[in-house]
């Protein structure tokens, strides 16, 4: 496969994520709470978590709010991606997506639908549109329950 036809692949994921999105919505009920922002876009979304008693699975992930293809497709993949994973899995994935958009490494093959997003990794101003959902899922897993987020937490 062509190195252009690969971009199309990834433009044509995004693009259906982003018309279709599967994980629209809000989590019942909703034990994480976070918005996030991304001023040099202008995405914003609202993300909520539903967790096990324990609170250290994630049960549910889903997202409101607006922005651009890149960073809707990305927080919808990244809701299938995080669903079951405990949470010490889902800190580890944040840390492994922000290193794979930087370059530094690869997501396995189970995780590969992930990796469309590497397409985005080719053009550095649509990066921190990809990083948004997963910037944001941390801060809600950091966050402690109970505990009101702190407004909009934004990526810059
Ligand atoms: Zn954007």
């Amino acid at each position: 496969m062509s190195l252009d036809n690969l971009r199309d692949l990834y433009q044509q994921v995004i693009l259906e994520r982003y018309k279709k999105p599967r994980n629209r919505g809000k989590t019942d009920p909703v034990d994480r709470y976070q918005k996030g922002h991304n001023p040099s876009c202008g995405d914003t979304i609202e993300l909520t978590l539903q967790l096990n008693d324990a609170e250290d699975q994630i049960q549910d992930v889903k997202f409101e709010g607006e922005g651009c293809a890149i960073a809707m497709a990305s927080v919808d993949l990244m809701a299938d991606a995080l669903r079951g994973k405990t949470t010490a899995e889902a800190l580890e994935m944040v840390q492994k997506f922000q290193a794979m958009m930087k370059g530094e490494a690869e997501f396995p093959s189970e995780l590969r639908k992930l990796n469309v997003m590497q397409g985005v990794a080719q053009f550095p101003v649509r990066i921190k549109c990809a990083n948004l959902s997963w910037h944001t899922v941390k801060a809600a897993l950091e966050l402690a329950k109970d505990v009101q987020p702190a407004g909009f937490i934004s990526n810059e």
